[in-house]
């Protein structure tokens, strides 16, 4: 009989006994709200604020509720309202086109490469007839384009750049974190990214103004003062009272279930990078494309994609079928009508519809996989083995 993996592609790892023992002190103290305070007490929102910005190596961090919470901050804190026009990823998550919409912002969405990278020649044209004021540049599934390119560009064309790093938290390019190329960085500490708080987001920058702006947009109620990686008092002098309260605050929680996880991340990088490679070794083959990593970029394996590019609709279909038969389950970006994800562009029907042909080609045939840490090195390896046999089946069947 065919072997099968009978392990979960939702389970992700328990929170720290630290962080478990935090939360329920927490409880019993009845603080929960951020700005609730005793004292002199620096609260562990503002705790993990510092935590983050330090290990980011961003001067500022603002904690929010959500990734798609820190985008539209963002994006607002940046100046961008009604009548701009943000550029983004046509291959990205639905909160990314959602938060530009959010802002009142017009979309317009860049081509993706073969790479799943956005195509910096089509930012180009685009930056040419558009004249973007932002580009939501959106490292979706950890893969990152030549960022000394794009940084280039949106210098050259006057275009503020700020980064959807929900798959990025810990990636780097040339040694830099990702994050930290642009105005800001949005991080998702979502329970399927690289920190798990349920929901929540954080969102880093080393521009004082920009982040008053941002900390009274996530609504401080006048509390800046007690933010762990806030910018100096004299900063927020016009923001305090030019910026609307959109009450996106992280709570205590929240912060005391991520604080205990920060420790462990430089060597969750390393197990995910070890079980990304162990499932793409076993998908060498010239029938199957995996995206190529570029030198100078160092992801998080967090999630594989892979294509097959000869296979018709209906065999992709028979790929995610034959494949969940055998316990591996894997999404399809092909299918019409999106199915458990939002990251096709053209169910974003709040935006004006675009031609992408070269984006369409590309997720005609892509896949992809979640790579949770509860998963082990022999369970990565029969994922592996179970999705190349599938994959090579698919195309021998009519
Ligand atoms: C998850 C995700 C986000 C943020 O999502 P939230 O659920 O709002 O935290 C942003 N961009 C991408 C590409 C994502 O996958």
């Amino acid at each position: 009989m065919a072997a099968r993996f009978d392990g979960s592609f939702t389970q992700q790892e328990p929170i720290p006994e630290a962080g478990i023992d935090s939360v329920v002190a927490i409880l019993r103290s009845g603080r929960l709200h951020r700005y609730n305070l005793a004292g002199d007490e620096a609260g562990v929102v503002a705790m993990l604020e510092a935590a983050y910005a330090d290990w980011q190596g961003a001067r500022y961090c603002l904690a929010v509720t959500s990734g798609g919470q820190t985008m539209q901050i963002a994006l607002r804190a940046a100046g961008i309202g009604p009548g701009d026009v943000v550029a983004t990823n046509a291959f990205t998550l639905a909160p990314v086109p959602g938060a530009i919409a959010a802002v009142g912002a017009t979309g317009v969405l860049v081509e993706t490469d073969a790479d799943l990278v956005i195509d910096l020649d089509d930012l180009i044209r685009m930056a040419r007839k558009h004249r973007p004021k932002a580009l939501l540049l959106s490292h979706m599934r950890g893969h990152l384009c030549d960022m000394d390119r794009a940084v280039e560009i949106c210098t050259a064309h006057g275009i503020i750049l700020i980064e959807d790093c929900a798959h990025t938290m810990g990636a780097r390019w040339s040694g830099r974190m990702s994050g930290n190329f642009g105005l800001a960085g949005c991080f998702s500490t979502q329970t399927y990214k690289h920190m798990n708080s349920g929901e929540g987001g954080l969102l880093t920058s080393d521009d004082a103004a920009f982040m008053a702006r941002a900390t009274i947009l996530s609504g401080s109620y006048m509390n800046f003062a007690s933010h762990g990686a806030g910018p100096a008092l004299s900063e927020y002098g016009d923001a305090r009272l030019d910026m609307p309260n959109t009450s996106a605050r992280m709570d205590m929680v929240r912060a005391a279930i991520l604080l205990p996880q920060l420790p462990a991340l430089d060597r969750n990088i390393d197990r995910w990078a070890a079980r990304y490679d162990c499932v793409a070794g076993h998908l060498e083959h010239h029938r199957i494309v995996l995206p190529k990593q570029a030198a100078a970029s160092c992801r998080v394996g967090s999630s594989l994609q892979f294509r097959v590019p000869h296979l018709s609709a209906s065999q992709c279909e028979d790929l995610v079928r034959t494949s969940a038969a055998r316990g591996v389950e894997i999404k399809w970006f092909g299918r019409a009508d999106p199915l458990g994800f939002t990251s096709a562009h053209p169910s974003w029907r709040y935006m004006a519809a675009q031609e992408l042909p070269g984006t369409d080609l590309i997720l005609a045939t892509l896949f992809d996989m979640r790579i949770p840490l509860t998963f082990s090195l022999e369970d990565c390896g029969l994922i592996g083995r179970i999705l190349r046999e599938e994959a090579l089946a698919a195309g021998a069947r009519d």
